[in-house]
C-alpha cells in the first residue's frame, strides 16, 4: 500500500459454495482517482463491490481504507457511500430531504443541512431545485439528486455500481462526461463498475478488467487500448480484430504468424515467448489497418480480403471484409482515394507490425 492510497486490498476471496466469485483480487486505489472494475456479467464485480462496502464478508484478504483495516467494520461504520443503478430516491420526500437525509442521521443541525444541501445542489448543477419531488425531475436530473445524496456525507470513497445503467443512450453519453467532472471538482475517490468498456475507458485514471473472478489488468484506459496484457482484455477494449494462426519465428520482439491460408503476417510479441509452431492470436485495431500500396514500408504485413459490406460513417467508411473463415473491421477514409468497395471486390489491408500484438494461446 503506498502511503496516498484511499482503498486498497490484499487478495480478497469471496466463495459461494464450490463457485470463487472473488479470487485473490488485490488492489490500489490512489486518493482522488476514478478507478472503474470493468467484466461481463457475471465476473463477481458486484460481489468485490458488495466485499468494499461491507455487505458482505471476505473468506480472506483484507480491506483497508486510508490505512484502517475495514474487514470487521460495518457498512454504516465506513467511510464509504454507494450509488445503485436503479437510485431509490425517496418518492415522497423533496429533493432537498432526500439529499438531507443521510445528515440527519448523522446529527447535523438544521441550518448547516440546509447549507450543506444547497451548496452540493450547486455543485452538481441543480440550485435551487431542493423544494421539487423527485417526480418532477428527468431522469439525468434524478441522477445528480443521487450522486449529491452520497457527495454531501463526503465520503472518503463512493462505490457506484452501474448508476447509468438505467439511463437511455443519449443520457447515458452526457452523463459519462458530467460524472466525470463531478468526480474532478469534488475530489472524491470513485470505484466504478461497469459491464460497458466505452463508459470505463471516458471516465477513468484507472481500470481494473475483471474476468472470472480475477483482475487480468490494472491499466490507465490508454495503457489498456495500446498494450492490452492478454488475449481477453485485448478483445474486451475497443474495438479489435483478431486472427488466427501459429507462431513461425521471433526477430527483435516481433512475431512473425501463418495464418491458415499461408499467409505471413508479423505483430509484437505480448508476454512470454511460446515455442515455434504454436497457436497464437494476432490483433489489430480497425484504424490501423490501412489500404496496402506501394508507399508502405516493405515490414508492413499484408492479407488478401474479400470485401463484406461497407457502411458510410462520416469522415470513414466501416469496412467489412472477410480472410478465409476470419472476418476483420477496418475504418478506411473517404476521400476519394479508397477503392470502390463493393461486395465481394479483393482489398489488400496492411499495417504496421508495431500495432499489431501477438497473444500465444492455450492459458485459459
Ligand atoms: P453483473 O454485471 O451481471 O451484475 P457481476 O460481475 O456483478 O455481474 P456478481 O453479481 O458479482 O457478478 O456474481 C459473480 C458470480 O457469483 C456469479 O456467478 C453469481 O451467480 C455468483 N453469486 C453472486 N452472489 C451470490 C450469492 N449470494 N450466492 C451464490 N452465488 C452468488
Amino acid at each position: 500500500m503506498t502511503q496516498e492510497s484511499d482503498l486498497s486490498c490484499q487478495g480478497l476471496v469471496r466463495r459461494f459454495g464450490a463457485h470463487t466469485a472473488v479470487d485473490h483480487v488485490s488492489l490500489d486505489v490512489p486518493a482522488g482517482a476514478f478507478f472503474s472494475i470493468l467484466g461481463p456479467s457475471g465476473c463477481g464485480k458486484t460481489t468485490l463491490l458488495r466485499l468494499l462496502a461491507g455487505f458482505d464478508r471476505p473468506d480472506e484478504g483484507e480491506i483497508r481504507i486510508r490505512g484502517q483495516r475495514m474487514n470487521e467494520v460495518p457498512p454504516n461504520r465506513r467511510p464509504v457511500n454507494m450509488v445503485f443503478q436503479h437510485l431509490a430516491l425517496f418518492p415522497t420526500m423533496t429533493v432537498g430531504d432526500n439529499i438531507a437525509y443521510g445528515l440527519k442521521r448523522q446529527k447535523v443541525p438544521a441550518a448547516e443541512r440546509r447549507r450543506r444541501v444547497a451548496e452540493v445542489l450547486e455543485q452538481v448543477g441543480l440550485p435551487g431545485l431542493a423544494d421539487r419531488n423527485p417526480q418532477e425531475l428527468s431522469g439525468g436530473q434524478r441522477q445528480r439528486v443521487a450522486l449529491a445524496r452520497c457527495l454531501v456525507l463526503r465520503p472518503t470513497l463512493l462505490l457506484l455500481d452501474e448508476p447509468l445503467g438505467a439511463l437511455d443512450l443519449k443520457l447515458r453519453e452526457q452523463m459519462k462526461v458530467e460524472l466525470k467532472h463531478l468526480q474532478k471538482a469534488f475530489g472524491t475517490t470513485f470505484v466504478y463498475i461497469t459491464h460497458d468498456q466505452s463508459e470505463a475507458m471516458v471516465m477513468s485514471d484507472q481500470v481494473a478488467v475483471m474476468r472470472a473472478g480475477r483482475f487480468e489488468q490494472v491499466a490507465s484506459p490508454e495503457q489498456l487500448y495500446r498494450e492490452p496484457a492478454t488475449p481477453f482484455v485485448a478483445g474486451f477494449v475497443g474495438d479489435n480484430n483478431r486472427l488466427s494462426g501459429e507462431l513461425v519465428g521471433l526477430d527483435a520482439g516481433l512475431a512473425d504468424v501463418r495464418l491458415p491460408d499461408g499467409t505471413r503476417v508479423r505483430g509484437r510479441l505480448a508476454g512470454e515467448a511460446p515455442a515455434k509452431g504454436a497457436p497464437v492470436a494476432l490483433f489489430v485495431r480497425p484504424e490501423a489497418l490501412v489500404l496496402a500500396g506501394e508507399a508502405l514500408r516493405p515490414d508492413y504485413a499484408t492479407v488478401r480480403t474479400e470485401v463484406r459490406t461497407t457502411l458510410f460513417d462520416g469522415a470513414n467508411s466501416r469496412v467489412e471484409v472477410r480472410h478465409g473463415d476470419q472476418t476483420l473491421y477496418a475504418r478506411l477514409p473517404q476521400d476519394g482515394s479508397a477503392p470502390r468497395l463493393t461486395e465481394g471486390s479483393t482489398l489488400y489491408l496492411a499495417w504496421d507490425p508495431a500495432l499489431a500484438r501477438v497473444f500465444a494461446l492455450g492459458e485459459p
